[in-house]
C-alpha cells in the first residue's frame, strides 16, 4: 500500500515541477528540497465537534508521512489535541480550557489517547513512532535545547517519527508556549529542519480577517515579517477549539525565519493535505532568512525577555549598521535582569528591532543610561566593557 503511493506522489511531483514549481510554495517542502520537515496539526482539525479524534482524515495524514519518509523526507509531527479530547473525556466545559486546573487534566487524559492514535495510524504504515512533551523552560535554556536537539536527531537516524506536543499537565500560566504554532517553529529549530508547515483551519495569512471582510486577499509569500505583517493577523482563532490564531502563527513564522527555516501556514480542512499542499502550494510562505548563525537563532527564538532597552533613532542607526548598543544611544530600561539575560531592544515607538544579551544588570544599566563610554568607569566605580549590548551576542528582529 505505502509503496503504491509512494509511486504516485513522485509522479505527481513530477508534472508539478515542469508546470509552475519556481512559484510553488509546496515545492519548497518537498523531500528534494526538505530533508527535515516539521508539520504542526492543530486541534481543531484532529479532533471533531464531539470531541472524538477524525480518525478517518488522520490516516490520510499518516499515509502522506509514510510516503514522504520513502522519498527520503524525515518528518517530525507537532501534534495538538490533547485537551480537546480528554475535556470530551472528563465532560469538562469550554473545551477543558475553563481554567488551568482544568486543561492540565484535560491535557492529561487526552495526550495518552492522542499517542496512542498516532502510534496506531503510523504503525498500519510501518512507521515506528515516539512521543516527546516539552515544557517552555525546556527549550528556552540552552543545555536542554541541545539535548532536545540531540534526541530528534537520534530519533531520525532510527527511522522513528517523533510526536511531540507540549507538556500542558504540568506547564503553569507563566511558563508555557500556550500554543503549538510556536512550539512547532522552536521545533524547527532545534532539530535544523528546512521547513514547517502550520496545517489548520485557516489557509494562509489574510490582507484582512476573511471572515469579516470579503475584499480580504491570502497572501502569497511573506519575504520579510514586520509591523504591517503583524497588524495583518487577527488573533481570534476560528474554531474556538485550539489556542493559537494567526498572531502566534506569524510569531511562528518570525521564529522560523530568522532561524533560517521556511514556515508555511495552510489548510489541513482536506483529506491527505500534506500532499496536496506539496503540489498545489496553496498557502502563505515565509521564506528563510539564511544568514543566521546557531547562537543567533537560538537568541531569536527565545520567547521570554527580561527587560527592554529602549534607543534613539541614532542607535537604531548604528544597529542596522552591525554595530554593538553603546550605553550613549539608550534612552530608558525597563525590567529586572542580570548581566548576560536576553533582553528586547525598541526603538521609541516600541517597535522590537533587535534582541540580545546584556552585559550589566538592570541597576548598573539604569545608572549609565544614555552616557559616554568614557564615563562609565567613573559612574560605575570599575572599569567595565563599553558595549551594552555586544554585536555578536545581538539579533536584529
Ligand atoms: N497543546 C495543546 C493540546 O494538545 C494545544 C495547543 C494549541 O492549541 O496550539 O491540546
Amino acid at each position: 500500500m505505502v509503496a503504491d503511493l509512494t509511486s504516485d506522489i513522485s509522479e505527481s511531483q513530477e508534472q508539478e515541477t515542469e508546470t509552475n514549481s519556481a512559484h510553488n510554495n509546496g515545492a519548497v517542502f518537498r523531500p528534494e528540497n526538505c530533508p527535515r520537515l516539521v508539520i504542526k496539526i492543530g486541534s481543531s482539525l484532529l479532533v471533531d465537534q464531539r470531541g472524538q479524534v477524525r480518525r478517518d482524515w488522520l490516516q490520510t495524514v499518516a499515509y502522506d508521512i509514510a510516503k514522504l519518509h520513502q522519498a527520503g523526507q524525515q518528518i517530525i509531527v507537532v501534534s495538538s489535541g490533547a485537551i480537546a479530547l480528554g475535556a470530551r473525556r472528563l465532560n469538562l466545559p469550554r473545551g477543558g480550557r475553563a481554567s488551568l486546573e482544568d486543561a492540565q487534566a484535560s491535557a492529561s487524559v487526552g495526550q495518552i489517547l492522542l499517542s496512542q492514535c498516532w502510534a496506531e495510524l503510523l504503525g498500519a504504515c510501518s512507521l515506528d513512532s515516539s512521543q516527546i512533551l516539552l515544557t517552555l523552560d525546556d527549550l528556552e535554556d540552552r543545555r536542554r535545547y541541545l539535548n532536545v536537539s540531540a534526541t530528534l536527531d537520534r530519533l531520525l537516524s532510527l527511522g522513528v517519527v517523533p510526536v511531540i506536543n507540549e507538556n500542558d499537565s504540568i506547564a503553569t500560566a507563566e511558563i508555557r508556549f500556550g500554543d503549538n504554532d510556536r512550539l512547532a517553529a522552536r521545533i524547527g529549530q532545534a532539530s535544523h529542519a528546512s521547513g514547517v508547515i502550520l496545517f489548520s483551519d485557516v489557509d494562509g495569512l489574510y490582507t484582512a480577517n476573511p471572515t469579516k471582510d470579503p475584499n480580504a486577499k491570502r497572501i502569497d509569500r511573506v519575504e520579510h515579517i514586520d509591523n504591517s505583517t503583524e497588524a495583518m493577523a487577527s488573533s481570534d482563532s476560528a474554531s474556538g477549539m485550539g489556542s493559537g490564531g494567526m498572531a502566534s502563527k506569524v510569531e511562528a513564522a518570525r521564529i522560523a525565519t530568522y532561524s533560517g527555516v521556511n514556515l508555511a501556514i495552510t489548510t489541513g480542512k482536506r483529506p491527505s493535505p500534506l500532499t496536496m499542499f506539496l503540489n498545489d502550494g496553496a498557502g502563505t510562505l515565509f521564506t528563510a532568512d539564511e544568514s543566521a548563525s546557531a547562537h543567533k537563532t537560538w537568541l531569536a527564538g527565545r520567547l521570554t525577555a527580561h527587560g527592554q532597552v529602549y534607543i534613539d533613532q541614532g542607535a537604531v542607526e548604528a544597529l542596522h549598521d552591525g554595530n554593538s548598543l553603546l550605553p550613549a544611544g539608550v534612552c530608558s530600561i525597563e525590567g529586572k535582569f542580570n548581566r548576560g539575560d536576553v533582553v528586547d531592544i525598541l526603538d521609541q515607538e516600541h517597535n522590537l528591532i533587535a534582541r540580545g544579551l546584556i552585559e550589566y544588570d538592570s541597576e548598573d544599566s539604569a545608572q549609565i543610561t544614555g552616557k559616554r563610554s568614557q564615563e562609565i568607569a567613573d559612574i560605575l566605580g570599575y572599569e567595565a566593557r563599553t558595549a551594552l549590548i555586544h554585536r555578536n551576542h545581538m539579533v536584529m528582529l
